[in-house]
């Protein structure tokens, strides 16, 4: 097996791989032809994400948690292990902080005994409460560093801080993306982040929970544009390491969104208003200049049409 820039015959291995993003990115690899090792804790994921995969024999599951070694021979890594919505990233923060520093140094100590590429799932959190508007990846950020956040935020920077080293001390191939906000099939009915917690709410008729105002802001992507852009991003050169933002830079109010949810499900649920949690960023937007120039990529999916998708989702498993 070998990792050529082409994912057909490589044997790849995917952290997180049982989650929302990671069984998607399965999914995508297997399709193009590679092998695909999942290693997966189940902390947020689920073995039904990836039960359809399972019968495949280019595919194999093992119970993981990356803040301990792992030996096996891999030609790349995807390091997207990690809680990512904040009452799962809050639950338990030491173990947040843990899985980002600690799992960042072990799949970096992996790729560096095989010289073989990694991906890092960096998050646009990197950028905190963002001063500049939209984020561009030469802003350093406005992050709390003792907030109930940091867990995540400030975990998440240090991993990046440690991907950039183990680039320059050991010229390791990295590629580090900053995620914005992803939805789409298989997110948890109960994770809290936005877009499920809306559309669950809307499909069973229950109140609209607006934190804050709901005029802050953010940018969604959908899930099939975000694993395309990974999976390009795997595949440039050794001097394409990141960061590089990726997402979706159509911009929307979480009031806007609630009604966009409202109206495709035909609801009748009504907003309520509850306290803005500490640190919410007010406003999220990327500039995807890079990405676009770097992958010759940009995403296709409008709001209106993945909202569809997603609650046709939901609907199917929620029934
Ligand atoms: P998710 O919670 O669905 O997936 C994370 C997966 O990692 C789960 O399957 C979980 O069980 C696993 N995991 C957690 N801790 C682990 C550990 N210690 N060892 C092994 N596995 C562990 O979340 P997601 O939305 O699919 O996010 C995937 C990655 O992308 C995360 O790193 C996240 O920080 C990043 N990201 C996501 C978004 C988004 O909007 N979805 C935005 C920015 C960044
Ligand atoms: N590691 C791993 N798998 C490997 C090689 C290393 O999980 O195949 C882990 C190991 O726990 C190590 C960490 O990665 O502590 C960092 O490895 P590195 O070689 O950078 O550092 P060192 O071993 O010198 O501490
Ligand atoms: N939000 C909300 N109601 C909810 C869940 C979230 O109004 O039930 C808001 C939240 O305060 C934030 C935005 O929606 O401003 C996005 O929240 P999410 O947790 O999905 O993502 P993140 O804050 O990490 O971008």
């Amino acid at each position: 097996m070998s990792f050529d820039r082409n994912y057909k015959d490589s044997r790849i291995l995917v952290t997180g791989g049982a989650g929302f993003i990671g069984s998607h990115l399965s999914e995508r690899l297997l399709a193009a032809g590679a092998e695909v090792v999942c290693a997966d804790n189940y902390f947020t994921g689920s073995r039904k994400n990836i039960a359809h995969l399972l019968s495949n024999p280019m595919f194999e599951a093992i119970r993981h948690d990356v803040t301990f070694p792992l030996y096996i021979e891999v030609d790349a890594i995807f390091n997207l292990a990690c809680p990512a919505s904040p009452i799962h990233y809050q639950r338990d923060p030491v173990q947040t902080t843990k899985t980002s520093v600690h799992g960042a140094i072990n799949m970096l100590g992996l790729a560096k005994r095989l010289r073989a590429p990694i991906f890092q799932a960096s998050t646009s959190e990197i950028y905190g409460d963002p001063l500049i508007h939209p984020q561009t990846e030469d802003y350093w950020g406005n992050v709390n560093p003792i907030g109930i956040r940091s867990c995540y935020d400030e975990g998440k920077r240090c991993a990046e801080t440690l991907f950039f080293d183990y680039w320059r001390q050991h010229s390791l191939p990295i590629k580090v993306a900053r995620i914005f906000n992803t939805y789409g099939p298989r997110m948890q009915p109960n994770d809290g982040r936005v877009v499920s917690s809306f559309i669950v709410q809307a499909l069973r008729g229950e109140p609209i929970t607006v934190f804050g105002d709901g005029g802050q802001s953010r940018s969604f992507c959908y899930v099939d544009d975000l694993v395309e852009a990974i999976t390009r991003l795997m595949l440039t050169g050794d001097d394409c390491t990141g960061p590089i933002n990726l997402g979706n830079n159509s911009e929307f109010t979480i009031l806007e969104l609630a009604e966009k949810v409202i109206s495709y499900t035909n609801s009748r649920s009504k907003l309520i208003f509850k306290p803005l949690p500490q640190d919410d960023p007010r406003q999220r937007q990327p500039d995807l200049s890079k990405a676009k120039a770097l992958l010759n990529w940009e995403p296709k999916v409008p709001l209106a049409d993945g909202l569809k998708e997603t609650i046709a989702y939901f609907k199917r498993t929620l029934d």
